[in-house]
């Protein structure tokens, strides 16, 4: 029987609605959220995720304001502008748009951003707070993850969970949100032995790799959920022949675009899984619906009691 598909645009936008009225009720007692967003350079990509997120703080109501140092910016201008941003009240959330440019000491930057105000839960303060349970911000893409799991009634205590990749940003914490869900995890990477036989434990089987179609028939157990994080472009045909032969939606997509997106799990596996998420519309919408999240819940941190009652769940 085919996986039941679980619809990240569904959830985000339930999501967002939230966070709307959350925000509403904060701007009426005088403490409006604010995100502010480096972006350093003319990268296209990152230019494109900027701008999806400063839409979605206009479209729920937080303020946000970009800041665009030039890609000669240097460590020094860039710690003065952060430093800046932590002092301001008005300001909840600053997001330092990876990649910097080379001759820019990456760690040095986000370790300077204030870890109260820290909505991408990568400083090592949050890194901590999140593994000793303690209230912090949690990386968006992980916390998304678990919305996901938690809004579609899947049950994550006392599960099998097994997440592919054990990066900083998504493996890591999304095995730590696991084990704080009371899940049994395992953490799989390149140096795995037998990973197919791992992945083949998992109730719950999350693949965060970053190879296209990499997650196989094999490597998964009939009824499991998997939840793919994967997002890879395909843009050359044979490869595309190889993963959507004869999928009409694809191949308009394909021939409009060029390419087509695809995770690190094989379309096969929708046919023996119990649940799964899509590429595109799985969890990508559900990263800037957690960065909006985040935002309020760094204001709610910070203004601790002022908070008003409405806004506390
Ligand atoms: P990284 O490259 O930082 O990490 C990849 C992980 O996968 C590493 O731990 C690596 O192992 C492991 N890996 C690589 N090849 C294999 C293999 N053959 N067998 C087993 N493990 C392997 O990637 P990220 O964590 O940043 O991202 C992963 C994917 O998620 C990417 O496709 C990215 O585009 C996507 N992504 C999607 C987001 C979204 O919003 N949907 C947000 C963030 C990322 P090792 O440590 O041994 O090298």
């Amino acid at each position: 029987m085919a996986a039941r598909v679980l619809d990240g645009n569904k959830i985000a936008a339930d999501i967002r609605a939230e966070v709307a009225c959350e925000v509403k009720v904060l701007t009426a007692a005088g403490m409006r959220p604010g995100l502010a967003v480096i972006l350093v350079g003319n990268n296209p990509a990152s230019e494109i995720y900027v701008r999806g997120k400063v839409k979605s703080c206009e479209e729920l109501g937080i303020y946000s304001e970009k800041h665009t140092p030039p890609d000669t910016v240097s460590t020094e201008e860039l710690l003065e502008l952060v430093n800046d941003l932590n002092q301001r009240d008005e300001i909840d959330g600053i997001l330092v748009q990876l990649p910097l440019p080379s001759q820019v000491d990456s760690k040095k930057v986000l370790m300077a951003v204030d870890p109260a105000k820290d909505v991408d839960g990568f400083h090592p303060v949050n890194v901590g707070f999140l593994s000793t349970q303690r209230p912090g911000l949690v990386p968006c893409t992980p916390a998304g993850i678990i919305e996901i799991l938690k809004r579609s009634n899947i049950p994550i205590a006392g599960q099998e969970a097994v997440v592919v990749g054990r990066s900083d940003i998504v493996g890591k914490p999304t095995a730590m949100l696991l084990i704080n869900s009371n899940a049994t995890v395992t953490v799989c990477h390149s140096k795995t032995r037998d990973l197919p036989g791992v992945c083949r434990r998992a109730d719950i089987l999350v693949a965060a790799i970053g190879r296209a179609g990499m997650v196989a028939r094999d490597f998964v157990r009939p009824g499991a959920t998997v939840i793919d994080v994967g997002m890879n472009k395909i843009s050359d045909r044979n490869e595309f022949d190889k993963f959507f032969k004869g999928n009409e939606k694809r191949e308009q997509v394909f021939a409009s675009k060029g390419s087509t997106l695809i995770g690190d799990v094989h379309p096969e596996v929708a046919e023996i899984a119990g649940a799964i998420t899509p590429v595109p519309g799985g969890v990508g919408p559900l990263t800037i619906a957690m960065l909006m999240v985040n935002t309020v819940r760094a204001a709610k941190l910070r203004r601790g009691s002022r908070v008003p009652e409405l806004a506390k769940a």
